[in-house]
């Protein structure tokens, strides 16, 4: 696809490759529209958008409908044909990274006036997943440094941070990335061993940290360190680490089942020392931050699943439509179209919820409960349609010559990181027991 074509059906004659800013930021009608994103959702209900419904596409925003245009045609054009051979080959797809950068997917929600796209979480939302629908791994890229690597410098950067750590990281030439697990610690975050201590110099970290998703590309992390042991996960503080830096050594790139175009490794720090000003927030605001981000970041990942499970029920009908059994193709067979109404159903379920966690972050409203209910639907959805899609696919389905096995592999992680579904089910009980003030 010629990518510096003009967009069919806009107002003016747009480059593709500048439609998500060209939108907001050219054509009037979208400006209105930009508007109502961005100002009205802050008076509306959590369910609708202003006066317009969230409960289909159709309903949404002009600027959200081509925006999902936009990326389900990039990502139909240049990481399907690809997303096997990135998977086999272990393949960083930095073209296509730098492309989404282009194309303002790499800063969804950052503002303007920093580089960024500007527009919202439900934007980034519909993005995510179709990105994802095309290659997996190229969504779990552009979730960690959208919301886990910008996310929180945005919200407790100063100006000095965000000029420097943000403004470079929206083109998608610079990826960022996330350091919260350690090899002892995961779902446990408030037990990290690794330390940060002040001196004139500087702080100094020292400690390693585990599964690090851009890991190998990235060029500053965001890392938590314990700053003071004696007050445990309040002794936590986030710093902002540039990448190469001496005393920081990467671990080997893990050998992963799924996502395997995103490089995932451990960040070791020995002695590693960095400047007084890259401490982000407050001392001891860490653990506090890094919760934040993820809820935040369960937005993105729910999406990456919806995207995962579509791109299995989209393989599961188009085979099902070609595959003749007994005389008729198999799409006819009640038992198979039983395991597509359970797909589809699951999928729009989890899509409403998603996108409902995204409307409430936009309208500045509580929404943990909400994104760990996104996140949990999200990720079993796609576990469960991956899995019905290699059934519909009998032994094609078992094989890489098609891409439900890709899916099978790459939906599990979904379950896992940013949150086990175990975590999931915590945050969710914990915040409807509170509802009924039993805390
Ligand atoms: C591919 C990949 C990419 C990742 N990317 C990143 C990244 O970019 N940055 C980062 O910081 N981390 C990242 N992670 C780490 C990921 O977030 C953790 O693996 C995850 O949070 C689980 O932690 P754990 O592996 O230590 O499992 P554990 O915490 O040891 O859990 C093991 C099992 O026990 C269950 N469990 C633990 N506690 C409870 C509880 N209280 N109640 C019920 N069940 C419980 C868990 O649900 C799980 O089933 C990544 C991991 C992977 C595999």
């Amino acid at each position: 696809m010629d990518w510096s074509a003009p967009i069919r059906g806009c107002t003016k004659t747009y480059r593709k490759r500048t439609v998500v800013r060209g939108v907001v930021r050219n054509d009037r009608v979208n400006r209105v529209e930009r508007e109502v994103v961005v100002r009205g959702i802050g008076r509306c209900l959590p369910w609708s958008l202003g006066s317009r419904s969230i409960a289909s596409l159709s309903s949404l925003p002009e600027t959200h409908q081509m925006l999902h245009k936009t990326c389900r045609d990039f990502a139909e054009s240049e990481l399907k044909p690809l997303a096997a051979k990135f998977d086999r080959e272990h393949l960083y797809p930095k073209e296509q990274i730098r492309k989404m950068g282009e194309l303002g997917l790499m800063a969804v929600d950052v503002p303007e006036k920093l580089g960024g796209t500007g527009l919202d979480y439900l934007a980034y939302a519909i993005a995510m997943e179709e990105i994802s629908r095309g290659c997996a791994s190229a969504g779990v890229i552009m979730s960690v440094n959208n919301s886990l690597y910008l996310g929180p410098i945005l919200k407790f950067g100063t100006d000095k941070q965000k000029e420097s750590f943000i403004r470079p990281f929206v083109t998608g030439e610079r990826v960022g990335c996330f350091a919260l697990s350690e090899p002892g610690n995961g779902s446990d975050a408030g037990a990290a061993s690794t330390v940060a201590r002040l001196s004139d110099a500087g702080w100094t970290l020292t400690g390693t940290k585990s599964w690090i998703t851009n890991g190998y590309e990235a060029e500053a992390s965001i890392v938590f360190a314990t700053t003071d042991k004696s007050k445990k996960h309040k002794g936590i503080s986030a710093f902002i680490v540039p990448q190469p830096i001496a005393g920081l050594s990467l671990g080997k790139k893990e050998d992963k089942l799924g996502i395997r175009a995103s490089s995932t490794c451990s960040l070791i720090f020995e002695d590693c020392n960095i400047p007084k000003d890259n401490l982000l927030g407050e001392p001891g605001l860490g653990f506090k931050i890094a919760m934040i981000t993820l809820d935040a970041g369960r937005i993105g990942i729910a999406s990456q699943a919806l995207g995962i499970a579509q791109a299995a029920l989209d393989t599961a009908v188009e085979y099902a439509a070609k595959r003749n059994a007994f005389g008729s193709p198999i799409l006819k067979l009640q038992a198979i179209q039983a395991k597509i109404a359970d797909m589809a159903l699951r999928i729009e379920s989890a899509r409403l919820l998603t996108w409902r966690a995204a409307a409430l972050k936009d309208a500045g409203k509580s929404f943990t409960k909400e994104a760990a209910m996104a996140k949990l639907a999200a990720s079993e959805t796609a576990t469960f349609s991956a899995h019905q899609c290699i059934q519909v696919l009998g032994g094609m389905g078992y094989v890489t010559e098609m891409p439900a096995e890709r899916h099978y592999r790459d939906a599990r992680i979904t379950e896992i990181y940013e949150g086990t579904s175990e975590i999931q089910r915590l945050i969710i009980a914990s915040n409807i027991i509170k509802e009924y003030g039993l805390n």
